[in-house]
């Protein structure tokens, strides 16, 4: 007899697989149901969306590996969380190979033009930055995209099956529809000014001036073809072609509408990407950052990011501390002043361009004891906490500056895949804001990031230089974490998060509570989270401060925010299960699934 879950997710698999054609009687209901936590063997995956999961898990089930499941669940994440992420944005891939043991990554982070300088977003009329929406409802913000070349280059290198294959269920999806839910209809929502602007993004996303009614079938051909497309001629039609002919005119000469259905406040500022930029781009395969955390190999993401220096300092802090014998309420404290002293030193040292050696010095226990000195377990360090020496030479307790902190906006989304060889992707993948810089490709389906928005728009570190204002072909930093942790070498659970700058604290604070607070993978990700990001004041979950205000050290001031981040993971049990886990509550809840309850012999 089959698993009874095995034979729910054919019956979704074959809902999407047959969408196009009219939907059978039993096909009810027609979307796939979210679980947060799946247990099982042979293959797992994990997304914030029901078709994106199910996608995933049929190209496991057809006996396709992890990095070929993630390719097709992440395109079609480009149909169902548009706003997000697709192939008009970037990413970073990380990929655990079970045949060599070996952590490696793809840096598919969008690249500023050639023409970019460090002042593009300074209005030469004042002398001033431009106002964040100003800078992002533009073509000035628009990175040239890495997310196919990402896909590409992954099942290049590590796929069993073509880009062609993995671009065709999410053609399906986007050709026959799926149901609007409340996210997808609030993130429209959210837009509705910047997307009344544009008469491609009217058109798509505001039928009829309105965001489309939960629960209505929504469509999007214009991105079928632009898949298929890709699909029948590969990804020189982006990159070299007419897509990219349409990408390259979007930025040069924003579809305004005649007549917007809203006010704007700004103008809309056209740029200066070429059809130059797009054939020049490349991916990069940067070593992943690695720190080893009590017994575990911790590896993340390299520059430009910031994810994988800032999580792996936290951790080097934090493993001079014994967080297991302190209360909860302690563990968090240290949590927290570790996540700002990281923040101060990844805000002055950590760009696209900063040298590897003063990475390494970052990531080394020598700089980690230094900087875990400055945490008093009875008291919080006034914020901002200033940055460090990461110079090798290690000692004392150097004395507070000031420094900075600026954050960015949330939009994004993560995935997790493994599959029955032991093979594990996480993957990141964003337009930056929700909603990239509001402009659909005319006829093309899909929106523009607006990532250069993650430079620095003047210098932040004072006298100091600033490693992340913008330059000709640089890479905005990022704060993106997609990150696999191993046990003596074999896979021990992968995580990543959307969140902007909150990526870091959700990723360090899930494996703080799974490796030091003894939750498992499911409660760790569940658990209410809080931000600490060198600011005065700390974000955090109501559920958050109901549990620890009163009983933190003073000088913490935790502002409510309602929720951070929206993670996926999954945890490899000794015994072969895998625990797929996604959102039970954030972002209206996530699907995790697993391919059979019962290990095959
Ligand atoms: N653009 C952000 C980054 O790369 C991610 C935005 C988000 O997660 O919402 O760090």
């Amino acid at each position: 007899m089959r698993p009874p879950a095995l034979i729910a997710a054919t019956m979704v698999l074959t809902t999407v697989a047959a969408a196009g054609a009219a939907a059978p009687a039993w096909a009810e209901p027609a979307e796939p149901p979210k679980k947060p936590v799946a247990v099982g063997y042979g293959g797992a995956v994990s997304t914030v969306d029901g078709t994106a999961t199910a996608v995933g898990l049929d190209v496991l089930r057809r006996g396709g590996n992890a990095v070929d499941a993630a390719v097709a669940a992440a395109a079609t994440l480009g149909v169902t969380e548009p706003f997000s992420a697709g192939i008009g944005g970037g990413g970073f891939f990380v990929y655990y190979d079970t045949r060599t043991g070996r952590v490696q990554t793809i840096d598919g982070r969008e690249a500023a033009p050639a023409s970019t300088t460090e002042t593009i977003f300074v209005d030469p009329a004042t002398g001033q930055p431009y106002p964040f929406d100003e800078a992002r409802i533009s073509g000035l913000s628009v990175g040239v995209p890495g997310t196919l070349l990402t896909w590409r280059d992954a099942l290049d290198r590590w796929g069993t099956r073509s880009l062609a294959q993995m671009l065709r269920p999410a053609a399906r999806v986007a050709e026959a529809g799926f149901t609007v839910d409340e996210t997808f209809a609030g993130q429209i929502a959210e837009n509705q000014a910047a997307f009344g602007q544009f008469s491609s993004t009217s058109e798509l996303y505001l039928p009829r001036g309105r965001p489309p009614a939960v629960g209505a079938t929504f469509r999007n051909p214009d991105l079928a073809s632009t898949y298929r497309l890709i699909a029948g001629r590969g990804t020189d039609v982006f990159y070299r072609g007419e897509v990219g002919r349409d990408v390259v005119a979007t930025v040069q000469r924003p579809p305004v509408a005649e007549q917007p259905a809203a006010s704007w406040p700004y103008p809309i500022r056209p740029a200066g990407m070429t059809s130059a930029d797009l054939a020049g781009y490349r991916t990069r395969f940067p070593a992943p950052t690695r720190s080893d955390y009590r017994g575990f190999e911790v590896y993340g993401m390299a520059t430009p990011s910031s994810g994988g220096t800032a999580v792996g300092e936290a951790l080097n802090i934090l493993e001079r501390f014994d967080l297991r014998s302190m209360t909860a309420t302690q563990a968090m404290h240290h949590y927290l002043e570790a996540s700002a002293l990281a923040f101060a030193d990844r805000n002055r040292y950590v760009g696209d361009h900063t040298p590897r050696q003063v990475l390494r010095e970052l990531l080394s226990d020598g700089y980690a004891a230094e900087r875990a000195c400055r945490i008093d377990s009875a008291a919080a360090l006034p914020k901002p906490v200033a940055p460090g020496v990461p110079d090798g030479a290690y000692g004392g307790c150097p004395a507070a500056t000031v420094a900075d902190t600026r954050d960015d906006r949330t939009g994004t989304t993560n995935l997790t895949v493994a599959d029955r060889w032991g093979n594990v992707v996480e993957y990141t993948l964003t337009i930056e804001a929700t909603g990239g810089n509001g402009m659909v490709v005319p006829d093309r389906g899909f929106l523009l990031n607006n990532e250069l928005t993650d430079f620095n728009f003047t210098p932040t570190q004072g006298t100091a230089p600033d490693p992340n204002l913008p330059g000709p072909g640089k890479r905005p930093r990022s704060s993106m974490s997609p990150t696999i942790v191993l046990t003596d070498g074999r896979p021990f659970l992968a995580v990543g998060t959307p969140g902007g700058a909150t990526i870091i604290t959700t990723v360090l604070q899930t494996l703080v509570n799974r490796i030091d607070l003894g939750m498992a993978l499911p409660e760790a990700l569940a658990a209410p989270r809080a931000s600490q990001r060198n600011g005065a004041a700390t974000q955090a979950e109501p559920a958050f401060v109901a549990a620890y205000a009163d009983g933190l050290p003073p000088g913490h001031v935790l502002t409510p925010t309602t929720e951070l981040g929206a993670a996926t993971g999954i945890e490899f049990l000794r015994d072969g299960r895998m625990v797929a886990v996604a959102e039970p509550e954030r972002r209206g809840g996530g699907a995790a699934a697993v391919l059979g309850r019962w290990p095959r012999h």
